[in-house]
């Protein structure tokens, strides 16, 4: 008899002793808990994969999550609080209050503390509001990583009303004046999308007249690669997926937490429909019968406008797919695409290992075409206007067009359509309106926080995809942020490194412990290089997911090419 017959007659034997239980095991929900979390979720389905859905209802509800209506969450979606807990505490943006304990505050003012934001004087801001508001039980001022808006900075967010080039008077007047709800501003609307041709190249697709291929073909001989920094070739990534067996997803990643990024807000908040035609001209060419939009919460105005938008494009067409609108709530890491599946199922945003891949094995189990927002942003264009119009543009020797998210201490920071291959001076010359008045550049970040710093002499060089790494950095999401001799690129490095001990996920040693360690090491008067750079090799060698192998990357950068900041560690 095997070892495993042994344990299930011990197990029979062990119930047929057993007693009735008297009582159910562990902790019960009340009544009321009950009757509120039913209330709150209504009729929507009590599955797993819409956890962080309903934990966003009763967060919405209270301001935080009371760990009473945690427990009649578990009990009503048959999940063990456990697995509700585990969770509820892995979300930055859901605070779970214990029975009786106080709850926060009813209003939270955030405010970015960020690279671009922190340049702009942030900490001077979220002092001053603390100060003015130290009277005020009811109001809270929190700092928080980057929430999009580093072309606004400093910013700073009154519950969902984001408040742009943030001073304490500002935000206090919007406080005053009960002005916490998003700002949804003017943009393209079904009917005006509709005018201008839109949906016209998802109706050739269906109607037989243009075909998957030719479609794929188009985006292949554009050059067009995923936008949302991997930067894998759009046409060979859906000609993989679809190759998997049916039923394939889409997954559309919309949670750009890149410090220093905002692009895809700003196609979102402006033409909507642009990227949701292009989700659906990939559902058809590559076969899915679902499309999940993945949001960051930060984006509320994006959230208000495709609740509205999906509802007028669902009840003017009938052959639409499933399409969902998922909501993040406040973890960098879910930017990753296996990340991102976890969430999309419900479950925290730890990064799973691979392969398997998940244009094979991707959310729910099922082969997953996850795409950036931007990339879909393009489709339309490319296939219409034909390849040529996307990769005629580019600059030295690279070809296509880059949507620079540009910010720091230039005149006109925000998100320029440019050629691929410029350079940052170019960039900031043609573009950005040249350096603001009294700052000269001292360096950049090609890529947000992720892609390491270059220094000024360094402006030369051509930003794209694999033209960086030979020098550390890498252009990631062309998050492009700008600093000047005001600035401190030890301050700036320090800066990043927090923003990635904070976003780990916590499921690696290397970068959990890691960032930990070199946040500690860098807010030394000195800084200790030989261990920072050996640590920096342990995080970048053993990390699980990018996060803790690219954390490393402005510390590095910053010993290398600003060495004048470490004389003292040279003992120069
Ligand atoms: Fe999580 Fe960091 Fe490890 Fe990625 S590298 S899995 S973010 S702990």
């Amino acid at each position: 008899m095997t070892d495993a017959r042994h344990r299930v007659i011990a197990i029979d034997a062990l119930g047929a002793a057993r007693k009735p239980r008297s009582q159910a095991k562990g902790r019960q929900p009340t009544e009321a808990a009950l009757v509120e979390v039913r209330s709150l979720l209504g009729a929507a389905p009590r599955t797993r994969e819409l956890l962080i859905e309903h934990l966003h209802r009763i967060n919405d509800a209270h301001g935080h999550l009371p760990d009473t209506l945690l427990v009649a969450l578990a009990h009503e979606m048959r999940l063990s609080l456990a697995e509700v807990y585990e969770v509820a505490s892995f979300y930055h943006h859901f605070e779970i209050v214990k029975d009786g304990a106080a709850a926060p505050a009813a209003l939270t003012v955030r405010v970015c503390n960020s690279l671009s934001c922190a340049m702009a004087g942030s900490a001077a801001l979220k002092a001053e509001l603390t100060q003015a508001l130290a009277s005020r039980t009811d109001v809270r001022v929190v700092e928080v990583p980057c929430i999009g808006r580093c072309d606004s900075a400093p910013a700073a967010v009154v519950a969902q009303h984001c408040v742009d080039r943030a001073d304490a008077a500002a935000v206090l007047q919007a406080i005053t004046a009960g002005r916490t709800a998003a700002t949804v501003p003017t943009y393209t609307a079904l009917d005006a999308y509709l005018a201008q041709g839109g949906y016209r190249l998802l109706d050739a697709l269906a109607s037989g007249v243009r075909s998957a291929d030719s479609v794929i073909t188009a985006l292949s001989d554009a050059g067009l690669r995923g936008l949302g920094g991997a930067g894998f070739p759009a046409g060979r990534k859906w000609s993989i997926v679809r190759q998997h067996a049916a039923p394939r997803l889409i997954a559309v990643n919309i949670d750009e937490g890149e410090p220093g990024t905002f692009k895809d807000r700003y196609f979102l908040e402006r033409d909507p429909h642009r990227f949701i035609e292009g989700a659906l001209i990939a559902a058809h060419c590559i076969g899915a019968s679902a499309i999940y939009l993945y949001l960051r919460d930060e984006y509320a105005a994006g959230r208000a406008i495709l609740e509205r938008e999906l509802a007028a494009l669902r009840a003017a067409r009938s052959d639409l797919p499933a399409i969902h609108l998922r909501r993040g709530a406040g973890a960098y890491i879910c930017g990753e695409e296996s990340a991102l599946i976890e969430s999309l199922e419900g479950r925290r945003g730890w990064p799973r290992l691979r392969p398997p891949y998940v244009a094979e094995v991707g959310l729910f189990g099922r082969p997953t075409l996850e795409t950036n927002l931007e990339t879909l942003h393009w489709v339309r264009d490319i296939v219409e206007q034909g390849p040529a119009s996307f990769n005629q543009h580019g600059r030295h020797g690279r070809h296509g067009l880059r949507s620079y998210s540009l910010s720091g201490r230039v005149n006109r920071p925000g998100v320029h359509v440019a050629p691929a291959g410029i350079s940052l001076r170019e960039l900031v010359d043609e573009y950005g309106g040249g350096m603001q008045a009294g700052h000269t550049l001292y360096g950049y970040f090609p890529g947000g926080a992720s892609g390491g710093m270059l220094p000024a002499t360094l402006a030369d060089l051509p930003l794209d995809f694999d033209t960086l790494q030979p020098y550390g950095a890498f252009i990631g999401s062309a998050a492009v942020v700008v600093f000047s001799q005001a600035d401190s690129a030890r301050a700036l490095a320090l800066n990043a490194m927090r923003f990635f001990e904070h976003e780990s996920c916590g499921q690696c040693t290397p970068c959990r412990e890691g960032t930990q360690r070199a946040v500690e090491l860098m807010t030394q008067p000195r800084w200790n290089l030989p261990l920072l750079e050996e640590l920096s090799t342990v995080m970048m060698d053993a990390s699980i997911c990018g996060l803790g192998q690219a954390a490393p990357n402005p510390l590095l950068c910053a010993i290398k090419y600003f060495a004048q900041e470490f004389a003292d560690e040279r003992g120069g």
